[in-house]
């Protein structure tokens, strides 16, 4: 006898679907339905996936509830159906990736009333100079009504909010979603020509790669192709790495739109995420504008998408389903029929091989807007310095801050320095659980490992030979701001990293302050390197090049271009000319030279020449079998055993190969590489031999998953 069954996901890592028949008296919830399920001696929130016919089976339970019938539409569904096949993930992952939090749970949500704050006449007329918080509130809400999660994130407390609510300073209010738009500046030749492009094709798919130099106005393309398509009541959805998601990109974008932007991250609240997922779902949110997860956003009319920085890492999610935020957003805007604009200075070799294809439309813009010049660039060899701060990159420094410059410094490096070591023995702190050194921080003080956080006190003596001449090799942020604060004591040195800027409103409020033009430092980490437009910074150095000229990963010579291309890009950018320098032991390395002698096109496409000789990716396809364990021999077996399963003719399967790092957090980690130069083939192929890997001995004894397209290595 057969059953109609619906087959849910369900939020468990098991690599399939499970069959629930329809709840008494009831038919079974449509395609896209939210569900409650019984599972084992649990209840869980399900999606209903598809619906099929099934052997009748005592162990097939009926749904117990229907919670919304129908909540995700079938377009996403499709989106998430090809992600699992190519990203290998198990189906429970259609809960985390197309759900909020807030509807993954059993119990219902709570709708939270109005979330936007507004001001009141009496706000508007109180004299708060006793009361500064209140006052910057205030001047915030002068350019009308704000999402408490933005006030939140410009660093205005709810204590303080309530305080003023209480006092009838500010109200709470639906959100408008009309503010007054801004005209923009009157777009450059070849910024026109890439709008009007990227117009041309907005009835149908499209994917545009806009690769404009750093400076060179792009938001402002895809902000006038926006506002185009907003007047057309279409939907816009804005994708930023991480970082680069900052309030003032939104508040820019507000302004130039002439609406409220709904905004998507992970620093925002259940509810505030509920309700965004719901604005986007139902049309009322126009522009919607957030991190790699906003790719599988429920849109009701959508018209266009951009990625912005389409290069960032940050777009590919390292754990669950490891998919790449881009490169589904494309996919997603060729299921809509919208087109879809990747943005970068230093674009991807991924996306840039596309274009060599004939898949994207390339579009550059190589002047900067308003007329300002690239800086110059130049070496320095550090050979025979101290390697930490050369000799004449403090001339440098002097001269740009003495001018009325300032200046930022480049090194990606937390802490205090890298490594602590003995003077007499050759002793180094390393961590137990990893293949790395300890970082030293001295504040506090403590040595950290940044790789599995590990933590320990600086010991006083060295523990092999009893020596007490422990010192630092080489120098981290901390110790570089220390040396510049030394060496200038009479300018503000600013370090901007994960330990110096802990919450968003740190990073946003130090911006403001260097925006105000006044002479300054800057020392930091990427943070620093990420599209902030800085106006005044007139000399830019990078202080850590030569680590990238001998990394083993392939991606290290495309990431050093980008990081250095984008560095030199922060200075300069106003009417005042820029100057960029490099502080390098390795001044004759070919990739230096290459850098030097190029435009970053130029060097990108001879490093894409250089992948297609070696089949790596982007020209071939590459997935890693990924295995770790607390022993090193099942994690290697496990691979030995998987690769046989996955030998074939078309694939090229080499391993099992330690990682890079072969041990972390006291795990062993080993990888298989298989690369094809049919990703279709690859991509079956693996999917064919799936439920046999799970079979192997030691599928269950050791961690294990597939990486489609890894990032890391
Ligand atoms: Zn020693
Ligand atoms: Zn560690």
């Amino acid at each position: 006898m057969t059953l109609a069954v619906a087959q849910v996901a369900v939020p468990v890592p098991l690599p399939r679907l499970f069959d629930y028949s329809a709840a008494a008296d009831q038919s079974l919830p449509p395609v896209g339905s939210r569900v409650l399920v019984p599972f084992g001696s649990r209840r869980l929130v399900g999606l209903v996936m598809a619906h099929a016919d099934v052997e009748a089976a005592p162990n097939i339970k009926p749904i117990e509830r229907l919670l919304e019938p129908a909540l995700i539409d079938s377009s996403l569904l499709g989106l998430f159906a090809w992600c699992r096949r190519y990203y290998v993930c198990p189906p429970g992952e259609a809960i985390s990736l197309l759900l909020p939090g807030a509807l993954r749970r059993t119990k219902p949500f709570r709708r939270q009333a109005a979330t936007a704050l507004a001001l009141t006449e009496q706000g508007r007329a109180a004299d708060l100079s006793r009361a500064p918080r209140q006052a910057e509130t205030i001047e915030l809400l002068k350019q009308g009504p704000r999402e408490r999660a933005e006030l939140k994130a410009a660093g205005i407390g709810s204590d303080i909010l309530r305080r003023m609510l209480a006092e009838g300073l500010i109200e709470a209010v639906d959100r408008p979603t009309v503010l007054a738009e801004q005209a923009g500046p009157n777009l450059n030749p070849e910024q026109r020509q890439a709008a009007t492009a990227i117009l041309r094709q907005r009835h149908r798919f499209a994917a545009l790669l806009l690769a404009g130099i750093t400076g060179s106005g792009k938001t402002e393309v895809y902000l006038r192709v926006a506002r185009r398509l907003l007047a057309r009541d279409r939907q816009v959805l804005i994708l930023a790495p991480e970082i680069g998601l900052t309030p003032q990109l939104v508040r820019r974008i507000e302004k130039r739109l002439g609406c409220a932007a709904t905004v998507y991250h992970s620093g925002l609240s259940e509810g505030e995420r509920l309700e965004a997922w719901q604005r986007a779902r139902d049309g009322r949110a126009r522009v919607i504008v957030g991190t790699r997860s906003a790719v599988f956003l429920p849109l009701a009319n959508p018209g266009l998408i951009v990625v912005d920085e389409e290069h960032d890492g940050s777009f590919k999610q390292q754990d669950g389903a490891r998919y790449h935020g881009r490169d589904v957003a494309v996919l997603r805007a060729a299921r809509l029929g919208i087109p879809i604009v990747l943005g970068s200075a230093t674009p991807s070799l991924e996306s840039l091989n596309n274009v060599e294809a004939g898949r994207y439309q390339l579009l550059t813009l190589s002047e900067r807007a308003g007329g300002a010049s690239l800086p110059r660039w130049q070496v320095l060899d550090s050979r025979g310095s101290d390697g930490i701060l050369d000799q004449r990159l403090e001339t440098a420094i002097e001269k740009h801050l003495e001018a009325g410059g300032q200046v930022l410094l480049y090194r990606n490096r937390r802490g205090y320095a890298p490594v602590l070591i003995c003077n007499d023995c050759g002793w180094q702190a390393d961590c137990r659980r990893c293949d790395a050194h300890m970082t030293w921080h001295q504040r506090p003080a403590r040595l950290q490992c940044h790789h599995c956080g590990a933590e320990q006190r600086i010991p006083p003596r060295c523990p092999d030979c009893g020596s007490p001449r422990l010192a630092p090799l080489g120098a981290g942020t901390e110790r570089l701001e220390g040396l510049l604060t030394e060496r200038f004591p009479d300018v503000p040195v600013h370090r901007v990293d994960r330990d110096a800027m802990t919450g968003r409103a740190d990073f946003e409020n130090l911006l403001a302050t260097v925006r105000t033009g006044q002479p300054c430092i800057l020392v930091g980490t990427q943070m620093l390197a990420k599209g902030h437009h800085l106006p005044a910074v007139t000399l830019a150095a990078m202080l850590d090049v030569d680590q990238a000229l001998f990394s083993a990963d392939f991606r290290a010579p495309e990431r050093l271009g980008q990081a250095v291309h984008q560095v030199a890009g922060r200075a300069g950018r106003a009417e005042r000319p820029g100057q960029f320098l490099i502080q390098t032991r390795n001044p004759e390395h070919p990739l230096l030279a290459a850098l030097l002698n190029d435009d970053y096109l130029g060097y990108a496409s001879r490093l894409l020449v250089e992948r297609q000789a070696a089949r790596l990716p982007p020209a071939h396809t590459l997935a890693l079998i990924r295995s770790e364990a607390h022993q090193a021999e099942p994690a290697r077996q496990f691979l030995v055993a998987a690769a046989r399963c996955l030998r074939h003719k078309n694939i090229e399967v080499a391993g099992p190969i330690p990682a890079i790092m072969t041990r972390r957090s006291g795990y062993w980690r080993f990888q298989l590489w298989l690369q094809s130069a049919n990703r279709t083939f690859l991509v079956d192929h693996i999917n064919q031999q799936i439920d046999n890997l799970h079979k192997l001995p030691n599928a269950r004894r050791v961690r294990w998953h597939v990486d489609m397209d890894p990032a890391e290595l």
